[in-house]
């Protein structure tokens, strides 16, 4: 990967590209972003622009062409170590690591331009319903390739995506190499939440902030999440029980990561709603609803008096269901919750 091929993120590439000119390389570095936005791609273009055996200071691009960079562009230089979330397959039964899934990864990353999401590095896996995670057979791993002597004798690159996915474990073993780093290494994290990072692993890497773009969810995404959001409103508000339990039935079958996906949607949007009402901000057209209608009326009922209850009602709910609680519990909970607060405020405004 070039930086030049990574739509709208050439300023921060500018700038990456004179750290490593000015020689001041971090050996633990922590891309933080949506993968998205680049944040992946950006660590391996970082990584191929170090490597470059045609790198000019100023040119703040690596070359593309040398032996070096066609093995980085095609994901498969001897020295470079690729570390992700993983979970059990029809062909990988127990104990999953990323050496497990290389060869998929790299297909993977070449599909999608190296900007995947992890919904759909797990949809691609054919695993929608699971979370991975990288465990401590991984983190053996990348110490392991760190202690090696460099195949081609220049820097020896891990790259870690999705570090939050990193169990207690794995990122205990991993503060070692963090702490007593070895000569040519360089330990590339890229994550996209800061918060479910350990405060220990923070401290001990540089943070890259990679602006986000905006292009987390696709627009098509977008317009079934408020269709979805429009009809369990409307249902919450009557709190009528059969049509309440299909939608949940429905919403369960959506799989896992839809389902978090949606939920933070909900807090977006209703976040938006409430600036709306309190600030007169008007919803901006990614955010309306599609439903004239709902779009007029909704908004006034997220109020001060909800907004935060709501938001984290929704907030537990997806913590809950990364935690594999069972969805439709969860669902049903929730709906009772957001229904409470939501008619709260209904009743509020009548008076
Ligand atoms: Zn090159």
């Amino acid at each position: 990967m070039q930086f030049k091929d990574i739509e709208g993120q050439q300023v921060l590439a500018n700038k990456l590209t004179e750290i490593i000119d000015s020689g001041r390389i971090s050996h633990a570095q922590l891309f933080l972003g949506p993968t998205a936005s680049g944040s992946l791609a950006l660590a391996l273009a970082y990584a191929q622009y170090l490597c470059c055996q045609q790198r000019g200071e100023g040119l703040h691009d690596s070359c593309g062409v040398c032996p070096s960079c066609r093995k980085y562009a095609a994901l498969e230089h001897p020295d470079l170590h690729l570390v992700f979330p993983t979970t059990t397959t029809a062909t990988v039964t127990s104990k999953p690591c990323s050496d497990d899934f290389q060869e998929e990864f790299r297909t993977f990353l070449n599909e999608h331009g190296q900007c995947g999401t992890e919904d759909e590095w797990y949809e691609f896996l054919g695993v929608e319903n699971k979370q991975g995670q990288i465990r401590e057979l991984d983190a053996d791993n990348i110490i392991r390739t760190m202690g090696l002597k460099s195949y081609e004798g220049g820097y020896k690159v891990v790259v870690v995506w999705m570090a939050e996915r990193m169990n207690l474990s794995a990122a205990n073993t991993l503060l070692k190499t963090l702490e007593e780093p070895e000569g040519k290494t360089l330990l590339l994290l890229v994550a996209e939440s800061r918060d479910r990072m350990l405060p220990t692993i923070l401290s001990r890497v540089q943070q890259v902030v990679v602006p986000d773009l905006g292009v987390g969810m696709a627009a098509g995404r977008r317009e079934e999440f408020a269709a979805m959001f429009v009809s369990w409103m409307r249902l919450l508000f009557k709190l009528n029980m059969q049509p309440l339990s299909a939608w949940v039935d429905k919403t369960a079958a959506a799989g896992r990561e839809t389902q978090k996906q949606f939920l933070q949607y909900a807090q977006e949007a209703l976040r938006a709603c409430f600036l709306q009402t309190a600030a007169g901000i008007r919803l901006t057209r990614e955010l309306e609803f599609g439903d004239p209608k709902f779009d007029q009326s909704f908004p006034a009922l997220i109020t001060p008096n909800n907004i935060e209850a709501m938001c984290e009602a929704l907030n537990e709910a997806q913590y809950a269901i990364s935690r594999n609680a069972y969805d439709k519990i969860t669902f049903m909970q929730l709906s009772f919750k957001m229904s409470r607060y939501l008619r709260r405020a209904a009743g509020n405004a009548s008076r």
